[in-house]
Order: structure tokens, then C-alpha cells, then sequence
């Protein structure tokens, strides 16, 4: 991979850091991946890694910037990349993955092509530029992510964090900016997506657990519901 987005700080998602650099040193020495995180914590992440790669006795290459929500990162020709605020007690990003395209202007669909290319010719632009909100990647987050940026619910893919399923670990989620299964059924109704996987489920929770507990608590999206670890495909038909 030569592009990484971290989401933020906390080392259940950044501890990895340094030994993917150096294992991409390993299989390409010129090799220069790109790490974009959230600006508050750019020069703290540079330094552990940084560090890891001395300590490794490695010299991966890797070029650091910190993104504030609403900056973009292109990627190719096709693809963006875009930083949302999440809500963590710490630092940290969602991403849009954007595609973007062009597409024949809407005044001109219908035309027959020979005239839509006599139109290009005499320098008039029929195309007109879209884009494709492919996935939204929340990282940690509370539900005020939902208020912040309701272009998720457009997502053609979502990949949301559930962490809390049980009624006693309400307060817990929100002390810690994290989101217990309540705060999608709160908004169930509008998950626009075509899939929606649910990750960062806490040790106290069974992967199986969230599955039974989407399919019983949020019958309306379950069928679009992949719980990241699970194999298989979502439920069809499970009790409710
Ligand atoms: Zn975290």
C-alpha cells in the first residue's frame, strides 16, 4: 500500500506503523509510502516511527502529513480522499474515498453522438464533472459523527465502529467517544448505504454476540450489515 490514512493516536490503530514501513522497505527499497493523519499528532506519529525504524535498523521510506478536517488527497487520476472530524477524546479523522467522474452534461443527454461530437468540436463542454461518495471510514467515534457529516449516510459503503452492545455500557461510550449498538438504532432509518460493516467491537463482546444483536435490534438494515471478523454473509431471514 503506498497510501495509509490513520484515523488517530491511540495504539490499537497506530502501533502497527513502523513495522509496515519496514516490511515495505524489505520488498521494495525505493518504495515511499505516504501516511496522512490528523495534524495535531502529525510530528508525535513521525517520531515513533521514526524511532521503530531505528531501533529496526531500517530506512523505510515514508513521507508524513498531517490532514485538518475538509482537506483533500488525491489519489491517481480517478480517486480523493477526504478528512472528516470524527468525536474521540483524542485527535482523530474520518475518510471519504470519493471517485470522481465525468459524465455528459445533463442539457445534452438524448443527443445523438455524432451531433454531441460536432458540439465538442466547435469547443462548447459537454461533460460535466461528478463524484461518487465510494466509502466513508469513521474510525473511533461517539454519534456525534452522524451530526457532523450526514454525507455517511450516502456512502456507498460505510465502515462504522460498534463497540458497546449492552444496555450497562451505554455511559461508557460516551465517556470514551465510542459507539454502543443504540446509536445506529437511533439512526437506523437513515442508512442510505449499500453495506454497512461494523468494526472495533470491545473484548467484552463476542463477534457472534453483535451479529445476533444487529439481527434482533436493527431488523430494518441488518440484511446490509457485515460485522468485520465474521465470515460469511449477513443473516437472511434470522430471527427478529
Ligand atoms: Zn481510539
Amino acid at each position: 500500500m503506498r497510501d495509509l490514512f490513520l484515523s488517530h493516536g491511540h495504539l490499537d490503530h497506530a502501533l502497527g506503523l513502523p513495522f509496515l514501513l519496514s516490511h515495505r522497505a524489505m520488498q521494495s527499497r525505493s518504495a515511499v509510502t505516504r501516511i496522512y493523519c490528523p495534524e495535531p499528532v502529525a510530528d508525535r506519529i513521525e517520531r515513533f516511527i521514526a524511532a521503530g525504524l531505528e531501533i529496526d535498523a531500517c530506512t523505510g521510506n515514508f513521507e508524513l502529513r498531517g490532514l485538518e478536517p475538509g482537506e483533500r488527497v488525491g489519489l491517481g487520476r480517478d480517486f480523493d480522499v477526504e478528512a472528516f472530524a470524527t468525536e474521540h477524546p483524542v485527535p482523530s479523522l474520518g475518510y471519504h474515498l470519493w471517485r470522481r467522474r465525468t459524465r455528459l452534461a445533463t442539457e445534452y443527454e438524448g443527443l445523438e453522438e455524432t451531433e454531441i461530437a460536432r458540439l465538442r468540436r466547435s469547443g462548447v463542454e459537454v461533460t460535466a464533472a461528478s463524484r461518487e461518495l465510494l466509502v466513508s471510514y469513521c474510525g473511533d467515534t461517539g454519534p456525534a459523527v452522524f451530526r457532523r457529516d450526514t454525507r455517511l449516510f450516502g456512502a456507498t459503503l460505510l465502515m462504522v465502529e460498534a463497540t458497546y452492545i449492552d444496555d450497562g455500557l451505554r455511559d461508557r461510550g460516551r465517556e470514551f467517544g465510542h459507539m454502543h449498538l443504540e446509536d445506529l438504532a437511533a439512526v437506523a432509518d437513515r442508512f442510505d448505504n449499500r453495506a454497512i460493516v461494523l468494526h472495533h467491537l470491545s473484548r467484552r463482546h463476542r463477534l457472534e454476540e453483535l451479529r445476533r444483536a444487529v439481527d434482533e435490534r436493527l431488523p430494518e438494515i441488518a440484511e446490509r450489515v457485515h460485522v468485520w471478523g465474521l465470515d460469511g454473509a449477513p443473516a437472511r431471514g434470522a430471527s427478529r
